[in-house]
């Protein structure tokens, strides 16, 4: 039977630290390793694949479905989603989005888990995650995807996702194959996702008055399939697409959209037009060289725009 919101832990613990820390410090290191075998083709599309499938598993599966709800789907692809987010190693999918849904509630305040500005570039691309009291997680976050017994069960087992995915690996195309499509894929996917907290709270434009640091940033965006627009996000952050214009390019997009053809994904939250319009007055403006944008100050408003979910 399905808790109700009401009957679920305060906490969750978030157990199995020290295998996660020691695969995370094994992969970091291994990506070394990528020296022993010879580069070919074959073996740059093999980690090119990993990267890609799973980078959409972090931004259109942890972070635009279960961390902002910004489309809906059923709960067998619900829970492939939160599989294939959960190869990429970067936690449980219950843990990733309930501290998601904190940064964006105090961003680059000082209850902000990343913030760059308040804790330094290196504290918000990894080392907030690697501190042990940041294992658990408030369930009360995340209730809406809490109830679903599957899922607390892979968050909770969130290491067995990457293990029978390099497994995986190593039976098709043995050492070459796990090298590349593992070791060197997840530590390149790795550092990408975290520049969000980190590269993008820091290096870009500013189009709206979000109250914090976030910036669009077209490399991120490509880096990270569509994440870079992490200052439309961070204004209208329920939206499915974080590139709010054609020329703001958002491959997780448009994955979901062709998706959406097929009926496997629906309901995909777009901006209002009362939003595209401001960021186009505030992009005339800026060109034309008049004061439009108010400076970005880290004070916080938790009324801020959007719902989370
Ligand atoms: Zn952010
Ligand atoms: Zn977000």
């Amino acid at each position: 039977m399905e808790p109700s919101t009401a009957t679920i832990e305060p906490i969750v613990k978030h157990k199995a630290p020290k295998l996660f820390l020691i695969l995370f410090f094994l992969i970091q290191a291994t990506v070394l390793t990528v020296l022993t075998v010879p580069f070919t083709w074959e073996l740059f599309w093999v980690a090119f694949v990993s990267y890609f499938v799973r980078m959409f598993g972090i931004t259109g599966a942890y972070h635009r479905y279960f961390s902002h709800s910004s489309f809906k789907t059923s709960r067998v692809f619900q829970f492939v989603l939160a599989w294939i987010g959960s190869m990429a190693m970067q936690k449980g999918v219950l843990w990733w989005a309930a501290h998601h849904r904190n940064h964006h509630k105090y961003s680059d305040t000082d209850k902000d888990i990343h913030s760059p500005s308040k804790k330094g570039f290196w504290y918000s691309h990894m080392l907030w995650f690697l501190r042990n009291e940041y294992n658990d997680y408030e369930a009360k976050l995340i209730p809406d995807f809490y109830k679903y017994p599957e899922l607390r069960w892979l968050d909770r087992n969130h290491w067995v996702a990457p293990l029978s995915y390099s497994i995986f690996l190593y039976a098709v195309g043995g050492w070459a194959w796990l090298v590349y499509g593992y070791a060197v894929a997840t530590f390149l996917l790795g550092h990408a996702t975290w520049t969000i907290n980190s590269l993008s709270h820091v290096y870009g434009s500013v189009r709206y008055d979000s109250r914090d640091t976030s910036k669009n940033n077209f490399f991120l965006a490509i880096l990270t399939l569509g994440e870079g627009w992490h200052n439309n996000h961070h204004y209208y952050c329920s939206s499915v697409n974080q590139g709010f214009y054609w020329y703001e390019v958002d491959i997780t997009y448009y994955i979901l959209r062709v998706l959406s053809w097929f009926g496997i994904v629906w309901d995909l939250k777009k901006p209002p037009v009362k939003v595209l319009e401001e960021g186009r007055r505030r992009d005339l403006a800026k060109k034309m060289g008049m004061e439009a944008i108010k400076p970005n100050l880290p004070k916080k408003n938790t009324t801020k725009s959007v719902a989370l979910t």
